[in-house]
């Protein structure tokens, strides 16, 4: 069985025709999936009988079954969906005053090992495939009966070491016909593979490009994230400024502050020097405790101050709202389960 949401449009339209269909077809299942949201073929009501019957033995609808619902008390809510393989994965809606984000998940495990992250330790299992990212997004908006405004790509997984699957699934979500959500609304998050920056600077999409930078110095940022180990911050800072020389969008740096770790006056001078005369803007985290993790949070104080000094000298930074945390729903605290490892349903 084939999954009918791995296909963008065009692919959709291929596959229609390959089937004896004509494309148009593939824009009416495209409003079916996507705008009303139907959960069986048979509501596809305007495909004739035949075609429903063609569709419903060769093509799944991948829809996930809620295992697991938490909501926080800022309303931040985490899903633990059954992915059909045995896997689950947690994917996060947020509320905001300029409307709902949801933070999905790109891979059951995740191979970048950053010490600061919950789904460190846990073996990497599988990609996710365009139709599993997208369907977050859908079991979400029809489990609330909200309509999601932003996608960020951050929850577990590098998205760029699963490069086509992600591209795939923005394109579905991008597309007017599709999910709908404008490409400035689409957030990509990456710790750094250098060369998948090149190949996303080349696609034509205008989502924004978030890096994890989270230290300034190679010998910190390799202890934090042995990524750097193959891509030093040079090279990876160069990217940025490739990218944004190529694309014309701001690059967005993610730093997480941790207590007497990367949150000194030292540390904030080195990023302003490696930050300076770019069309950047830098998230300040206020770093979340995991089970074992060897990260404390630093004082508010602190990170006031860096976010200061930063300010001072030129480099936009602002401090995100800590949500989700009593639910271990915010940044780094998400994990990949096994259906079996979780027990509390
Ligand atoms: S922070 Fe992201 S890239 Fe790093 S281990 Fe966690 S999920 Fe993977």
């Amino acid at each position: 069985m084939k999954q009918i949401k791995n296909y963008d449009l065009e692919q959709l339209k291929e596959e229609m025709k390959s089937i004896g269909e004509k494309p148009f077809r593939a824009e009416q299942i495209f409003k079916w999936l996507y705008q009303e949201k139907v959960d069986s073929f048979d509501e596809m009501t305007n495909l004739s009988l035949e075609l429903r019957k063609i569709l419903e033995q060769n093509y799944t609808l991948n829809e996930y079954k809620i295992l697991r619902k938490q909501e926080a008390s800022d309303g931040t809510k985490k899903y633990l969906f059954d992915i059909l393989d045995g896997n689950a994965i947690e994917t996060v809606l947020m509320s905001y005053h300029h409307g709902y984000s949801i933070c999905v998940t790109t891979q059951v495990g995740c191979k970048m090992g950053c010490k600061f992250c919950a789904s460190t330790g846990i073996p990497f299992i599988r990609n996710l495939t365009s139709g599993e990212i997208v369907e977050q997004i859908l079991a979400v908006e029809r489990d609330t009966g909200v309509r999601v405004s932003n996608v960020v790509f951050m929850g577990i997984g590098e998205p760029l070491d699963n490069y086509d699957n992600v591209i795939n699934a923005i394109r579905i979500i991008n597309n007017p016909k599709g999910i709908n959500i404008g490409a400035r609304h689409i957030s990509i998050s990456t710790s750094g593979i250098v060369p998948k920056i090149y190949r996303l600077a080349e696609e034509n999409i205008q989502c924004t490009l978030s890096i994890s930078l989270h230290a300034t110095t190679n010998e910190k940022r390799s202890e934090m994230m042995p990524i750097n180990n193959t891509y030093k911050i040079e090279e990876l800072i160069q990217a940025c400024k490739d990218y944004i020389a190529k694309t014309n969008r701001r690059v967005s740096f993610e730093y997480a502050l941790a207590k007497e770790n990367n949150d000194n006056l030292q540390d904030a001078k080195q990023l302003v020097k490696l930050l300076r005369g770019m069309n950047c803007h830098v998230n300040l985290i206020p770093i979340n405790k995991i089970e074992n993790g060897k990260y404390t949070k630093s004082s508010n104080e602190n990170i006031m101050k860096f976010r200061d000094y930063l300010n001072d000298h030129g480099i936009v930074a602002t401090i995100r709202r800590e949500l989700g945390s009593d639910i271990e729903a915010a940044c780094g605290q998400l994990r990949r389960k096994s259906i079996k490892e979780d027990s509390d349903y």
